[in-house]
């Protein structure tokens, strides 16, 4: 069967890829259905993308590579497109854009515009192999046991990375690389929960606060939530995706900087109050009850000076900790690494050694912070190579 455009793939970048790709596009996957991660996302509501998306929130080895694609396809050519589909939606906090009912009408309005630009959709098609003869590939695909040879001029990789394997992530896109003499950065969960071997925390699981969490020079302020094997909450699943194994991070339990000033007004008014029940009125109290021995939180407000009131404020602004690992792909929300961008054209995401092979969304190596830039990604590099492949 002879095609013009194959994509691999129908997630959130296959798909937008192929509503844009010109005529005579298959996408295939090995799901049942289309999007899985799209209709789990933020909480089944999808966090669709960020109104303050620019280059600065994407980790990868090229911090310049993600640039042309995100501004030829913004966050608001996204949103004008949910507008015209009627889409509601609101700002739920940073400029993350969520869906007001469901994360299904997201997955619908790609299918509505597969459907516009007459893509095919086989699910439950796994692929078997690929090669390419100098000019065009040959992909096998099989399909309830039926086998399929391919005969196709683009390959669209959007096949996503290794996260959740349960939802049928294989990490396939870094073989295709490659078998095709792609470099690849070696891939590794992000945005993910940080685990400790001591279960240290295990007596403050649910406590949550609001702190800055730093991990190689790089600091988020959102919330902090305390799990039975770790740490997890907006700002550590920020901070996972900047921290190696075997290196520590830092949690600032003031990050407004006004613990010191409070205190000092609190030895005024409250001087016969406990130095613990006065810090658990600006500390979730368990975690203050938890720090109690190791920070020595002993006698009143009152007792304390401006040095000591000073040192404990220090303490508890660069509380550093260790992580033992992560909870791994089994949790993670992206795959860090993978196709390194120095082998593909960024205004279209083409491989510079073989004309024809597209890579996009998450099995490049370009990570998005938490917040609805992943999907932003994928939509603006989804659209990318679909540009590029209707033009060709
Ligand atoms: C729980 C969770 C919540 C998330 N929430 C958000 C959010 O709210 N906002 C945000 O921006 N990002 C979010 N993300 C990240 C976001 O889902 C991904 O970054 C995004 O889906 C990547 O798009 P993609 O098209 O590259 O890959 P995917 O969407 O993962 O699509 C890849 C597709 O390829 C298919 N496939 C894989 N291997 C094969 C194979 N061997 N053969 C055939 N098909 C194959 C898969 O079945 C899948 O359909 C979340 C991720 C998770 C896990």
């Amino acid at each position: 069967m002879k095609i013009e455009t194959l994509i691999i793939g129908a997630g959130a970048a296959g798909m937008m890829c192929a509503a844009h790709a010109g005529p005579d596009v298959l996408v295939v996957d090995h799901a049942k259905a289309p999007g899985e991660k799209i209709r789990i996302s933020g909480g089944g509501r999808c966090n669709f993308t960020n109104m303050h998306t620019s280059p600065q929130n994407f980790i990868s080895g090229n911090p310049h590579f993600c640039k042309s694609a995100l501004k030829r396809y913004t966050q608001w050519d996204f949103i004008s497109l949910v507008d015209d589909y009627g889409i509601p939606w609101h700002e739920k906090t940073l400029g993350q854009l969520f869906c007001d009912v469901s994360a299904k009408d997201i997955i619908a309005m790609l299918r509505a515009e597969m459907d516009k630009a007459k893509a095919q959709l086989w699910l439950q098609t796994s692929v078997e192999s690929i090669s390419h003869d100098g000019e065009r590939f040959a992909v096998s695909v099989s399909k309830e046991g039926r086998t399929t040879q391919l005969d196709v001029k683009n390959l669209v990789v959007a096949c996503g990375g290794k996260s959740i394997p349960k939802m049928g992530a294989t990490g396939i896109g870094y073989q295709i690389a490659t078998q095709f003499g792609l470099p690849v950065i070696t891939p590794h969960p992000g945005l993910v929960p940080l685990t400790f071997s001591d279960e240290k925390f295990k007596p403050l699981a649910g406590v949550a606060a609001p702190v800055r969490v730093t991990a190689n020079e790089t600091s988020f302020d959102e919330a902090l939530l305390f799990t039975h094997r770790g740490l997890s909450g907006p700002a550590v699943l920020q901070a996972s995706s900047y921290w190696h194994e075997g290196e520590g991070i830092t949690v600032n339990l003031d990050p407004s900087g006004t613990l010191m000033a409070a205190l000092q007004t609190h030895r005024q008014t409250d001087g016969r109050k406990a130095l613990t029940t006065v810090l658990g009125q600006h500390i979730p109290a368990r975690l203050v009850e938890h720090l109690r021995e190791e920070l020595t939180l002993d006698g009143n407000i009152a007792d304390q000076s401006d040095a000591a009131l000073s040192a404990l404020c220090e303490k508890l602004s660069s509380w550093e900790l260790r992580p033992a690992g992560s909870e791994g792909y089994r949790t993670a929300e992206v795959t860090l690494g993978g196709v390194d961008t120095d082998a593909l054209s960024s205004k279209t995401m083409e491989a510079k050694s073989m004309p024809g092979l597209y890579f996009i969304g998450e099995c490049v190596d370009v990570t998005g912070w938490l917040g609805g830039y992943n999907f932003q990604w994928a939509w603006s590099s989804g659209w990318a190579a679909g540009q590029a492949i209707a033009e060709r």
